[in-house]
Formats: C-alpha cells, sequence, structure tokens
C-alpha cells in the first residue's frame, strides 16, 4: 500500500545557482535519499566547499561544476553533519582540510562505509575511502574567504543528527542549514531528535536573517520553508503520543497514520524512522534500536528496499 517509489525516467542534471556573488549552491534533483546539496564559496585563491556528495561519481562531478567556475583548489571542505550523502565523498577533495563537529567525526567513523545493506537499493559508490573531518570544533569556528567571513555554528543539541552545523554568511546573508531542513522532502530525523529539531528550527535557525538558505536537499528556499518543516515534526510528535497512548508500535501506528498534506513529500516511508525517534523522545523507549528502525521502513515499503537512485 506504501511505496517510496517515484516517477523518476531520468533524473536531471545538477544545477549551479550563484545565490550570491562567488557563492553556488550545487542542487541535486531530485532530492531523495542520497541525493544532497552542496554549495561553495568561490575566493580569489581558494575555494570553500560545504559538504561533499554520497558517490564518488557525484562527487568527481560536483568537483567539475566547481571547476567551470573557477580555477582556484578547494582548500577546505566543511561537513555540515555525518551523513554519508553529504560526506562519503570527502576523499576526492583530498588534501583538503575538512572541518566538522566533533561528533560528526567520531559518528562518521563509527558508522563507517557499510556499502550496499539491503535497505536501499543498490548503489554504485565508487572507491569510497571514509575521510572524516580532520579539523573539528564543539562550538563555533570562523573561516575567511578573502574578506568574508564564513561562519560555522554546532546547534547545541541532537536535531537532525548529533551534530548538525550551520554554514553562514553574514555579509551574503546566505545560510546553508544541511539536513534541519529538506525542501519537498520528508524530513528524517532517526538519528538526532524531533523535539530537538523543532527546538533548534525555532530557536537558532530561524533567528538568521537569511535571504537566502540553501536547504539539504531540495531547491533554495527562504525562511517560511521553516515553519513548515516545524508544522510536520509537530505533526510526528503528536502522532507519536497518539500510538504510546494506544500501545501501537512505530511500525503499526505509520500503518494507520493518514499523512495528509505531507503525503505528497518525498520519501514519506521516513514517518516510520521519525515515530521510532519520536518514541524515545516521549520517553517511550530508552533508546531507540536504529538497525530495527530501519528495517521496519523497508516493511513499511512493502518489503522493497527504499528507492535509491545515487
Ligand atoms: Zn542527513
Amino acid at each position: 500500500m506504501s511505496s517510496s517509489r517515484h516517477e523518476h525516467p531520468e533524473l536531471g542534471p545538477a544545477e549551479l545557482i550563484e545565490v550570491a556573488d562567488r557563492v553556488f549552491a550545487y542542487i541535486q534533483p531530485d532530492g531523495t535519499w542520497y541525493i544532497n546539496n552542496t554549495g561553495f564559496v568561490a575566493g580569489r585563491e581558494s575555494v570553500i566547499s560545504v559538504d561533499a556528495c554520497s558517490t564518488e561519481r557525484r562527487t568527481r562531478a560536483y568537483r567539475e561544476r566547481i571547476a567551470s567556475v573557477t580555477p582556484a583548489p578547494v582548500s577546505v571542505l566543511i561537513n555540515t553533519h555525518h551523513h554519508g550523502d553529504h560526506t562519503y565523498g570527502n576523499f576526492v577533495f583530498k588534501p583538503a582540510t575538512i572541518i566538522g563537529h566533533e561528533n560528526c567525526r567520531t559518528e562518521l567513523i563509527e558508522y563507517g562505509f557499510p556499502g550496499n545493506t539491503g535497505i536501499w537499493e543498490p548503489v554504485e559508490w565508487g572507491a569510497v575511502a571514509v575521510t572524516p573531518p580532520n579539523l573539528t570544533f564543539t562550538d563555533r569556528v570562523r573561516l575567511w574567504s578573502d574578506e568574508y567571513p564564513v561562519e560555522v555554528s554546532y546547534v547545541g543539541q541532537a536535531a537532525h543528527t548529533s551534530n548538525d552545523s550551520l554554514v553562514w554568511l553574514p555579509e551574503q546573508e546566505v545560510l546553508f542549514c544541511g539536513d534541519l531542513l529538506f525542501n519537498g522532502g520528508t524530513p528524517f530525523l532517526l538519528m538526532g531528535s524531533v523535539r530537538g529539531a523543532i527546538e533548534v528550527l525555532e530557536s537558532v535557525v530561524a533567528p538568521f536573517p537569511a535571504r537566502v538558505i540553501v536547504p539539504g536537499h531540495g531547491a533554495p528556499c527562504d525562511r517560511d520553508l521553516i515553519a513548515t518543516v516545524v508544522g510536520y515534526l509537530r505533526f510526528v510528535l503528536a502522532t507519536a503520543q497518539k500510538g504510546i497512548d494506544a500501545g501501537l508500535s512505530p511500525l503499526e501506528l505509520a500503518r494507520q497514520t493518514d499523512l495528509g498534506e505531507y503525503d505528497g513529500w518525498l520519501d514519506r516511508e521516513r514517518i516510520v524512522g521519525n515515530l521510532h525517534r519520536a518514541y524515545a523522545d516521549l520517553g517511550a523507549v530508552d533508546v531507540v534500536d536504529l538497525r530495527g528502525a530501519l528495517a521496519d521502513m523497508v516493511n513499511f515499503n512493502g518489503g522493497q528496499p527504499l528507492s535509491c537512485y545515487a
């Protein structure tokens, strides 16, 4: 009855959008599993990139697009969080300095590169060699692209993951917010906190006077998307509370949940993982069984691996 499959005769080419002078967003359609956004600031002599892509092929294509704009090398790569779609391609940028939150390094090393696990449709990853940040921070760090500051800051608590970090360009009023926002896709909180993500979006992200926000997946947007995503997260928490009260498992609950206005968002099966996390946020379980939650997403998907076009 439920399927993550969606029509995709051919995914369009990645789009390079100059969101401010010398600041680019690299938007990969269609933004589903493992198809993320990146971006970069092209300084006169060096480039700062925000995130890598998932596969070797996608990351090399991204690097070529950077080279189409500037001959300068990527000297610094910032990881917004540890997820593989944003970090597996790190190795392509060696010997760039890779900046990330301390937990980003720890979690990327711990999760490693499991390859094709059966949860998602198999992907041609290329010669991925896990390459974690080699310059870590706990709170914030400020880089400079020529005379322009690039401010990297940890959001302060678990949200999408344990290590979400924002990249803010105050002069250009551009915010790269990683997977704290999905534009057109279902948010995914399994490795973070539903409740934490609401707090972070409302208290940490919303106050930035951003003219343009580059989300982790989907088209660049403005601050209106924050309230839209918070609406979904509140829906998840409210649904989870009903399921807990009714004694339902997250999978049983997901199967009988009407996603309503969120039904058309990509990767809708994420509701299952999100409910698993919400049960923990609400105190119904102590620890989230990550593998069990991923397996439940496959069950929800009719037993089929989740669609993945990376
Ligand atoms: Zn992510």
